[in-house]
């Protein structure tokens, strides 16, 4: 096999992170409130840049400027990498870990190739130093990372990166650094080089499609929920309704829904300006939501009118939440809101060929003879009762 040219291998990573850098500083620019760490990743990458020219420059600039300079941007580079990776995790970054790691690492290899000349030692600290900055990485994505491809990819190149630098970091040390000298052009050196660089490639890649799978579930959440109160859109609640109605044609389990509206709430915006009445809107999504099971769905429908889904749920035991929603919302609230009442209509899935809409407007008519009878109080919709019942029946399963 033909040896490749170190310089022209070197020339190519340097090309190939500076368009990288450039594709993570335009994703940063774009995204950069929705999706943090994306800066840090790409100063990173600008850092791979800087040692590359730099090591480029070795022989024609003295040692302590392009050596040192390189192997300084190099660690500085990767320590950013690992600063951005925690904030992406949402974690506060340790700025104390890198600032001591990165000094005793260029104070480490300055004394061993200045004072003391020795390579080995030198491929040892710096391994060293890159080592905890991809260990950690590997461990914000083994701790906080989601069951997904994307943090699967991006684990796995971390903990790969982490034993490649710390096996070289040994075999510098057990065997001598002619074994890891990437400068040496030989085949082995080749491999080892060229290999060294696609990882800085694929590292990248790693960047981008964990920060792309974040974008796409920050997208998905806005265009199924309602940035007021965080609870579902009609679009989430259309998609829920549907998942829990094939369930219901599976295991015949009674579907029931309640529809929420709040009472005079015109006066409340009226009395206490807009604002406030944004504010009653989400404690009173929040109560909603508190008086749920985990298997439940709430949305809010536009307005001031909540909807909510409950999977295996009987009409019976659905009025027992809808009492408990109001005598919550009954107690003092705490956070100086003015008190409010619902009115709340309850409808039971009457059959399987019963549609939301349909579904819909017999607890929207149920909810509008609670108004028509006073407000704050609840009314039931009998008609699917009856039908959930003989369903739950059918299933064995007699509702909760
Ligand atoms: P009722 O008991 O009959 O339901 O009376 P109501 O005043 O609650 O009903 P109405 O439909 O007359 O008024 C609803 C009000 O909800 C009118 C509108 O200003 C207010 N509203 C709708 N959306 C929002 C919102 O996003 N924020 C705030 N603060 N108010 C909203
Ligand atoms: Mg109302
Ligand atoms: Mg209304």
């Amino acid at each position: 096999m033909e040896t490749l040219d170190p310089r022209t291998i070197m020339l190519m990573t340097t090309l190939m992170c500076g368009a990288m850098s450039i594709v993570m500083f335009s994703v940063y620019r774009s995204f950069r409130r929705e999706v943090h760490g994306l800066g840090h990743w790409s100063a990173g990458l600008l850092l791979l840049v800087c040692a590359s020219f730099l090591f480029s420059m070795r022989g024609n600039w003295p040692d302590a400027m392009a050596l040192l300079g390189a192997n300084a941007a190099l660690m500085l580079g990767i320590g950013l990498s690992m600063l951005g990776t925690e904030k992406f995790y949402g974690q506060v970054p340790s700025l104390r870990f890198y600032t001591l790691v990165c000094c005793l690492g260029v104070a480490g290899i300055a004394w061993w190739l200045l004072a003391t000349p020795d390579f080995s030692r030198r491929v040892a600290v710096f391994s060293l130093v890159v080592f905890f900055f991809y260990a950690r990485q590997a461990q914000l994505v083994l701790v906080h990372g989601e069951r997904h491809f994307s943090s699967f990819f991006f684990g796995a190149l971390m903990l790969l990166q982490a034993c490649v630098v710390l096996m070289r970091g040994g075999m510098a040390l057990r065997h001598g650094g002619a074994n890891v000298d990437l400068t040496v052009a030989g085949t082995q050196a080749s491999i080892y080089l060229a290999a060294a660089n696609f990882m800085a490639l694929l590292l990248t890649v790693g960047f981008m499609t964990v920060a792309t799978r974040r974008l796409q579930m920050i997208l998905e959440r806005r265009s199924t929920h309602d940035p007021l109160t965080q609870v579902l859109n009609r679009r989430g609640f259309g998609d829920a309704y549907e998942r829990e109605k094939a369930n219901l044609r599976r295991k015949g389990q009674p579907l029931t829904l309640l529809s929420i509206d709040l009472d005079f709430f015109k006066s409340i915006n009226d009395r206490y300006g807009h604002a406030m009445g944004d504010k009653v809107l989400a404690h009173v999504a929040r109560i909603i939501g508190g008086a749920l099971r985990e298997s439940d769905y709430v949305a809010r429908f536009g307005g001031e009118e909540f909807v909510v889904l409950m999977p295996d749920m009987m009409p019976h035991n659905a009025l027992g939440v809808a009492e408990r929603i109001r005598a919550l919302l009954r107690e003092p609230n705490g956070h100086g809101l003015p008190p409010c009442t619902v009115s709340i209509g309850v409808a039971c899935q009457a059959s399987i060929q019963e549609e939301l809409d349909q579904l819909l407007s017999r607890a929207d008519a149920a909810l509008y003879q609670a108004k028509e009878n006073g407000r704050d109080r609840i009314e039931c919709d009998l008609k699917g009762a009856t039908a959930a019942r003989s369903m739950a029946t059918a299933a064995g399963d007699s509702g909760r």
